[in-house]
């Protein structure tokens, strides 16, 4: 799979589908049309999957062209190791799974002095339920779905089970999301969680929290899933995100020396070097943040090391984003994090409604929140709701990244108007909260 998940089955298909789901709905213009303001009446699966199918060969060209340019040679198969500098590839698409089965096949043999690890995750399967592909499906059968369901159970309120429930809401479908948690998004900021639980619940979104899924039963006219709490929910299809399994199965890592945990991935020290040293792992295989950016960036900083290059890096400012209906994104601290390590912090907040471009994109529910520290100015933590959150974070993450304080946005003149103006007006309010509290000092 050129491109791998990123390009063929996760964040490329999904936020194409989302792009297309927010055009044809007309979900974004709602708010200055009406609620029951639509582009395309009948939305089908053709209309969204033309748009993904041409994003990705268009992706997948991109990418090939440019390992090409890099005299990358590219080998199609699946690689196992035999030992700690040779990997094995097969020519067809399996290799050896942990159960002993090992598929035929061309194969070539290749010796490398320094070798990089990066074969992601697969979804994770819970044994006790039957995946068809057609009513009981992960985010992979999301993608080849025959029809918009006009009814599904979401199983996983994690990231990637969020974004499809708000993407099939939007589209009409009757989503109920179950979750074994009580909270959703524990990570974010609770304020813009509560948000979005409440725009999802607008959409006609159920959440079961605190409920853990005993059964689905699939017949020719649907599914129903059983809580272990005694509910029953019907639905036309049930997607499972219960989280991914990093894809070690095959590769035959204890071959190199190398074990990998439960969930089939691999600890890396803070070079990327696995526990033999000329061997790196890098992206969804060593866990957590788990992202497409993040996968890159731990790449290209594996690569420096590798060749005893200086390379330096500014991960430390990560910026997370969820594309939910509306989306999240943020940077930074959050409040809940920041009580706890009994750092103090002001809170700056400017809303969508009362910019001029939030008005005119009608979008009246969207906010900046910046966190600043009452000493330093510093900005700790920016969170962002609505449209484009998961562009205009990055101008909080320059600010941080750089060193800068509250007080370069409130003095700084930005283009107007925009939705990045939220910075300024949120500025002001931080910066008016702090001269309140410096009189009394
Ligand atoms: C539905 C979904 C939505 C997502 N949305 C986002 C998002 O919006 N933003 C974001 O930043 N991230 C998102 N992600 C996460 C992002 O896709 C991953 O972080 C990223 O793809 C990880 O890159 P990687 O190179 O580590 O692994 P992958 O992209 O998983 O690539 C690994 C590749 O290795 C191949 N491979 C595995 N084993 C072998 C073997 N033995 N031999 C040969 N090849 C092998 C696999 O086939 C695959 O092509 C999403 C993921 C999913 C599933």
């Amino acid at each position: 799979m050129i491109g791998g998940v990123c390009t063929q089955t996760g964040t490329i298909p999904s936020k194409t589908l989302r792009e297309a789901v927010l055009y044809l709905t007309g979900y974004a213009m709602r708010g200055l049309y009406g609620e029951s303001y639509r582009v395309k009446q009948d939305i089908t699966v053709q209309d969204l999957l033309a748009r993904t199918h041409f994003v990705i060969g268009r992706e997948e060209e991109v990418i090939r062209a440019q390992l090409q340019r890099n005299r990358v040679d590219l080998y199609s198969g699946a690689g196992r190791f035999l030992d700690e500098h040779t990997v094995e590839v097969l020519g067809e698409q399996l290799g050896e799974r942990s159960d002993g089965r090992v598929f035929r096949g061309e194969h070539q043999t290749i010796t490398a002095e320094r070798i990089v690890i990066a074969t992601g995750t697969r979804p994770a399967r819970p044994s006790q339920v039957e995946f068809d592909d057609h009513r009981v499906v992960d985010s992979d059968g999301i993608l080849a779905m025959e029809r918009i369901p006009s009814s599904m159970v979401v199983v996983g309120a994690g990231v990637i089970g969020i974004e499809y429930a708000s993407m099939f809401a939007a589209l009409g479908t009757r989503v109920t999301v179950v979750e074994r948690r009580p909270t959703m998004l524990d990570f974010c900021d609770a304020e813009v969680v509560e948000s979005l639980k409440f725009h999802l619940r607008d959409l006609a979104v159920t959440f079961r929290f605190g409920e853990e899924v005993a059964g689905v039963a699939v017949s020719d006219r649907g599914t129903i899933t059983t809580l272990a709490s005694g509910k029953k929910i019907p639905a036309e299809t049930v997607m499972y995100s219960a989280g991914r399994q990093g894809v070690t199965d095959e590769l035959g890592v204890a071959r190199a020396g190398l074990e990998a945990d439960a969930r089939g991935r691999l600890k890396v020290d803070e070079h990327f070097r696995t526990a033999v040293p000329h061997i790196y792992a890098v992206g969804d295989v060593i866990g957590f943040p788990a992202l497409a950016a993040t996968s890159m960036e731990q790449g290209r900083q594996a690569a420096y090391h590798a060749f005893g290059e200086q390379v330096h890096s500014a991960a430390g400012i990560t910026p997370f984003g969820i594309y939910t209906f509306p989306e999240v994104s943020y940077c930074g601290a959050t409040e809940a994090e920041l009580t706890e390590a009994a750092i103090p912090y002001e809170v700056g907040i400017s809303r969508y409604r009362e910019l001029a471009r939030g008005q005119i994109v009608g979008d009246d529910y969207g906010m900046l929140k910046l966190l600043v520290s009452p000493e330093s100015h510093a900005l700790l933590g920016v969170h962002v709701f609505g449209t484009s959150a998961t562009e205009l974070v990055h101008v909080g993450q320059a600010i941080m990244g750089c060193g800068g304080t509250v007080d370069y946005l409130v003095d700084a003149v930005l283009n107007y108007p925009t939705l990045s103006e939220a910075y300024k007006v949120a500025a002001l309010d931080a910066t008016n909260k702090i001269r309140a509290l410096e009189q009394f000092a």
